[in-house]
Formats: C-alpha cells, structure tokens, sequence
C-alpha cells in the first residue's frame, strides 16, 4: 500500500471562530503548526520538541513509567497514577493546581513537566435533530469529526480514527480525502474528552458514580479512518474509556467499525473485546470489490471465515454487518437472500443504512420500499435488520459524509483569503 505524505496545509495559520462554547484548556496556547507530521501512518511523537508530555492517551504502565523519569519515587508511583488518572478520566481536571490531594508542591511538579491536554474544537453544529458534530483540530492544524447522536434510551458518540483515509471505499465521502495520519491514543480518547467537556458530563469530585445519567452511553469507531489500520492507538484510547477507575464505559458499549482488515480482527477480540461491526455492503466480491476495495486483499469469503471466530474469541453476543444501500448497485431481493446465506452461522445483525448523499456522489439512495423489502427478507430468515434512521443530514453529520462540512468550510475561507486578497 503506497501512504502518501500529507500535502501542506493551507490553513494551519488561519484562526478559525468558535461557533460553541467550549472552554479549550488548548485556547490560550500556541498552535503547534510546526509539529512534525511523519511520514506514513506513523503518529507524531507524544513528546513535541521542547514541550511538555502530554498525560493524556497514556496507559497505566506509560504514566507510571514518566512520573517516575520526572521524579516521582518509585514506591509512591502507583499511588499517584491513580489518583492522577482519576482527577483526569473520572472528573474531567486538566489543570494540576485543582488536583487537590496532591501535595502543592508535587503539583507545581507536574505541572513543570506535563500538560493534560486534548484535542481543540474548532467549531460545533447541532442539528434539528439534537445530533451535534464537532470539528476538531488535532497536533498539526489537521481536522477530524466527531457526532453526537442523542437518542432516547442512550447517546452514541462517533470517533475518528485517523486524519482521512487510505481505502477509498466508492460510497464514502472521507475516503476521498487522501490520508494524513493516524491519530495518538491521546486524540482518539481527547474526542470523547470534548464531547464530556460540550455535554457538561464530567461529575463534580466527590459526586457519588452513578448519580448522573450517562449522556454518551456508546462510543463507536465509525468516524474518519480505518481504526484497524490504526490498532495500538486505538486499543489504548479505548482500554482508557474502559478503565473503571475513569471514564468507565463497558466493552460492551464500545463497537469498532473495519471494513474487513482481516489479520486484524482476532487481534481487536483478544487485545480490545469491544464489539465489532464490519462494513459488509454487498454480497459478491465483483460488487464488493468496487465498494470496499479492500475486499482485492481479502475477499468475503476470507473475511466471513475471520469473523466466524470473533465473538467466541471476544466473548461477545453478535456482528454487526453495515449494509449502505445503494439504489439498483446491492439492493435486489437476490441480494438480501445471499446475504442470508452468507453469514449463516454467524451471530448477526444487519444495519441498514439508506445512503446518505454527497456532493458528487456516484450513488443514489435506494427507494423506501426496496430497503423496507431488503428487510423484511432478512428478517423473515431470523436476523434483526433495523433501518438506520439518518440523523445528522442537515449538518452532514449523518454516516459517509464526514468530511464534507470541512471541505465547504475551506472552501469558503479561501474565498475569504482571495476576497481579502491574501
Ligand atoms: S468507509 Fe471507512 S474505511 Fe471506507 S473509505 Fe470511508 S472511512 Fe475509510
């Protein structure tokens, strides 16, 4: 796979306005525009030249191990992890002077050497719907999405994995923008950090756990990139959501969304356990094959064997297949009955998803009736096959089109910058 080097960013020095009110521990610091971006998929040293290491995205081990290099004594480390971790994951504290079990002294310490910092948001739309969608500035000027969806029984946050993406499945709107790189753990788990922050989520400390009722109750990794191709990352920003001492959402809660990176999957069950959804869309691999090119390196056949050992390996109760529906391309009655067939065996549900459409797509969204129909079919075989409700559209939150908001929010500065002559 050739991975490109990213392209300078235009933008990086133009300031954007904030359209929330989100109060941006990063506000007042100076942009990092001169951060390394590395070459390829690898992410940019936690350590920026000359600056202060950020605690957030560190695992356990990993802070243990800094505290340690910076003076905390060896026997009083685990102590202070926890009660670190806990003012940072549990109530949200990014600044060491509010830590107030901690000696001042140790305090002035670690703020001498460390920052908790996470990810700045650039801008906040809510829909008509509730749905919210951040646009958020990463190390390097790059931007990612993050949504919100509020639904009534629970709130599902959708994180980006990486700065666009290398897999140009054809449906998708993020997969025409070129890779860029791969997010740390520490930006991976700052969007549900932001998203804590914008919700006013974080408990007071001291608050007893479990007063509040929880506002994002999911987390899913079906934002920009392939968290697969981004795997130790995104394992330790989720081993962080997951800790108990902190943000505490359950395995269970957590779905991580591939479109089928084979040699990956039986890593994400042992090293992860979070529930899995595959991004599925067709049912013979001439169709897939133009879908998800990725299906070229390891066909359906191959993928559906890998998945038939996920949930025994994760001890979880189902797959979830993605199903883009895609007007006369993999809507046919025939096409819902090889699925059927396809994952037989295999604990499934099937997530309809009418497509959602972007400037320039090459896809229309199938008609009402034929996804009803699609449905009924699978259901009728013993599957649950909901149609997803798009949620999101009029900000262009809803899923595939991420991107796209920031591509017209460029273009428009530019016209603003040729407009000012710049
Ligand atoms: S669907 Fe996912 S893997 Fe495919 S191009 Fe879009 S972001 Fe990448």
């Amino acid at each position: 796979m050739v991975w490109r080097r990213a392209p300078p960013n235009p933008l990086e020095s133009v300031r954007e306005s904030y359209m929330g009110s989100y109060p941006s521990p990063n506000r007042d610091r100076p942009m990092t525009q001169t951060a390394p971006i590395t070459q390829d998929v690898l992410t940019i040293p936690r350590k920026l030249p000359d600056g202060p290491i950020n605690l957030v995205g560190l695992t356990r081990n990993a802070l243990r191990e800094v505290l340690i290099a910076h003076g905390t004594p060896e026997k009083q480390a685990k102590m202070r992890v926890n009660q670190i971790w806990q003012w940072i994951y549990q109530w949200g504290v990014r600044d060491f002077h509010a830590m107030t079990n901690l000696a001042k002294a140790y305090r002035a310490q670690l703020a001498e050497n460390f920052v908790v910092t996470i990810p700045e948001v650039v801008s906040k739309q809510v829909s008509a719907d509730g749905t919210r969608k951040y646009l958020v500035r990463i190390a390097g000027g790059h931007e990612v999405e993050v949504v919100y969806i509020p639904e009534t029984d629970r709130g599902t946050l959708c994180i980006s994995s990486q700065v666009g993406c290398t897999l140009t499945c054809s449906f998708c709107h993020t997969g025409t923008q070129k890779l860029v790189r791969n997010l740390t753990a520490g930006e991976i788990i700052g969007q549900v950090m932001l998203a804590r922050d914008d919700l006013n989520e974080w408990p007071k400390p001291g608050e007893p756990a479990g007063e509040r009722p929880r506002l994002i109750s999911n987390i899913v990794l079906m934002g920009m990139g392939e968290p697969l191709y981004n795997f130790d990352n995104v394992r330790d920003a989720m081993k962080i959501a997951m800790d108990g001492e902190g943000i505490s959402l359950s395995r269970r809660r957590i779905t991580l969304s591939t479109s089928g990176v084979v040699p990956e999957i039986a890593k994400t069950a042992e090293e992860i356990g979070c529930l899995l959804a595959v991004s599925f869309h067709a049912t013979t691999d001439e169709v897939r094959d133009t879908l998800v090119p990725i299906n070229k390196r390891w066909n359906i056949a191959t993928l559906l064997d890998t998945l038939r050992e996920y949930p025994r390996l994760s001890n979880s109760e189902r797959i979830t297949f993605e199903y883009v529906m895609l007007k006369g391309v993999n809507d046919s009655d025939a096409d819902a009955r090889r699925l059927v067939q396809l994952i037989k065996g295999i604990p499934a549900k099937i997530n309809l998803i009418p497509f959602n459409e972007w400037p320039g797509s090459p896809y229309q969204r199938s008609d009402w009736e034929r996804i009803e129909r699609f449905a009924d079919i699978i259901y009728k075989a013993g599957y649950a096959s909901p149609i997803r409700t798009p949620r999101g559209e009029d900000i262009m939150a809803a899923c595939g089109q991420l991107k796209s908001a920031t591509e017209r929010s460029r273009k428009s500065r530019a016209q603003i910058e040729a407009e000012a002559g710049l």
